[in-house]
């Protein structure tokens, strides 16, 4: 096992009705900032219960925060928050509303232009507290220090990650995800189970505690996607999703272990570039990404076969074909396509994408760097 230093500082409240306790984890006395997406939280009452629980506080609104939040968007937000002398932020929403109040937090306190942070890794050495609501199970950003901010003009998705954004507490009521499409159920239990893999499909560093947390949650992700699009009403179901969807991404399983994370740099370019969602462009990215580096990742893709989807040939080769060909069906099963060409994507998107990766720096990819834009060339095509 590799040496880790691991510490995750946001209460989690989870349940149903937990909303009402919002009103104690917000600090006496703050000035709060509402943040919100395109009027989810108006149509299934999330809304409403907020503002009941913030009536004790002085606070104000900020809502149209999209789908993959835009750097010109977050920039008005923040300068609210100056303008206003905000001192507490409340995003109430998916990942996007979640990162983008994130970015918002370190960019309401930076001295220089706030881009900074994203494309050159200029340091946050302050950010505006902040607290969620989540209304999507997918991304981890609940309970973890990253975000993703997209700048339309240039087509860049870029991140960053603080231990300053961590949120203060992330309060988890499965039944507000009842309200979620079939397709962002699908993507937030794709989007998950990706997680888990770019931690766990690696190479082995005998960590068999994290295996062991990272089998248990793709198992469960595997058993229980389907059952919330079969029976969407099932609050058990909808909870052991969203939980399975925080651990995913809060650090824990990711301690002591190689990352991948390429099908997250390669899928951000797809997602820029093409505006398909997060969670597709990873299952067309991984399948891919998987065949092209079934040497470097052989150990793991047998055990993840064996373990996960309780293969057992004789023979290795066919083994991993099939627990890439499982991985690909499930993702399909739970109605996202797979490759580049469902989405109308054809090949000249190949050089297109690969020429972005190369002007963010994405070069040397993968748990091994060894993932070049040569490499991703393949990777891409094979994902036509
Ligand atoms: P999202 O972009 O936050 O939300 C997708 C859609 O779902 C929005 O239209 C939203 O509507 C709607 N929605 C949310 N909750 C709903 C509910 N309860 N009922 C009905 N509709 C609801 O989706 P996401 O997958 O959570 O976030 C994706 C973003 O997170 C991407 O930018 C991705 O790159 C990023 N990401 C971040 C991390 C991280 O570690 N921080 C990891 C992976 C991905 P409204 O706009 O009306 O709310
Ligand atoms: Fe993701």
């Amino acid at each position: 096992m590799l040496n880790f230093s691991f510490q995750n500082p946001t209460r989690i409240v989870f349940g149903q009705a937990q909303l009402a306790k919002l009103s104690t984890l917000i600090p006496t006395g703050s000035k709060v900032l509402l943040l919100y997406g395109g009027g989810s939280i108006k149509s299934n009452g999330v809304y409403d219960q907020v503002v009941k629980a913030l009536s004790g506080f002085d606070w104000q609104e900020f809502s149209g925060i999209e789908p993959n939040p835009s750097f010109e968007t977050l920039m008005r937000a923040a300068d609210i928050v100056r303008r206003e002398k905000i001192d507490f932020l409340l995003p109430v929403g998916g990942g996007s509303v979640i990162d983008g109040s994130k970015f918002i937090a370190a960019a309401a306190m930076f001295h220089g232009d706030a881009w900074d942070i994203l494309a050159n890794g200029a340091r946050v050495t302050s950010a505006v507290p902040l607290g969620c609501v989540l209304t999507l199970p997918a991304t981890g950003s609940e309970s973890n220090g990253n975000s993703v901010v997209t700048r339309y003009d240039t087509q860049q998705k870029l991140s960053f990650s603080s231990p300053l954004v961590y949120p203060k507490f992330a309060i988890l009521d499965p039944s507000v995800t009842f309200s979620l499409p079939p397709k962002q159920v699908a993507n937030g239990v794709v989007d998950a189970f990706i997680h888990v893999i770019e931690q766990y499909l690696t190479y082995p560093v005998n960590a068999p505690v994290q295996d062991r947390f990272a089998e248990g949650l793709l198992q469960t992700l595997i058993e229980e996607g389907p059952k919330a699009l079969r029976d969407p009403d099932n609050y058990d179901v909808r909870a052991n999703i969203m939980w399975a969807a925080t651990m995913a991404l809060n650090g824990l399983i990711g301690q002591g272990v190689p990352q991948d994370w390429a099908t997250h740099m390669i899928g951000h370019e797809i997602t820029a570039v093409y505006g398909l969602d997060h969670a597709q462009t990873l299952a067309i990215v991984l399948p891919a990404l998987l065949q092209q580096q079934r040497q470097q990742k052989r150990e793991k893709l047998l055990q993840y076969g064996r373990r996960v989807w309780q293969l057992q040939h004789s023979d290795e080769e066919r083994l991993i074909d099939e627990a890439i060909n499982h991985t690909r069906a499930f993702f399909e099963q739970m109605g996202v396509p797979t490759r580049l060409a469902d989405y109308g994507i054809t090949a000249d998107a190949v050089d297109i994408l690969v020429a972005k990766l190369e002007v963010n720096g994405m070069v040397k990819l993968g748990e091994h760097g060894d993932i070049t834009p040569e490499i991703t060339k393949q990777i891409l095509r094979s994902a036509i």
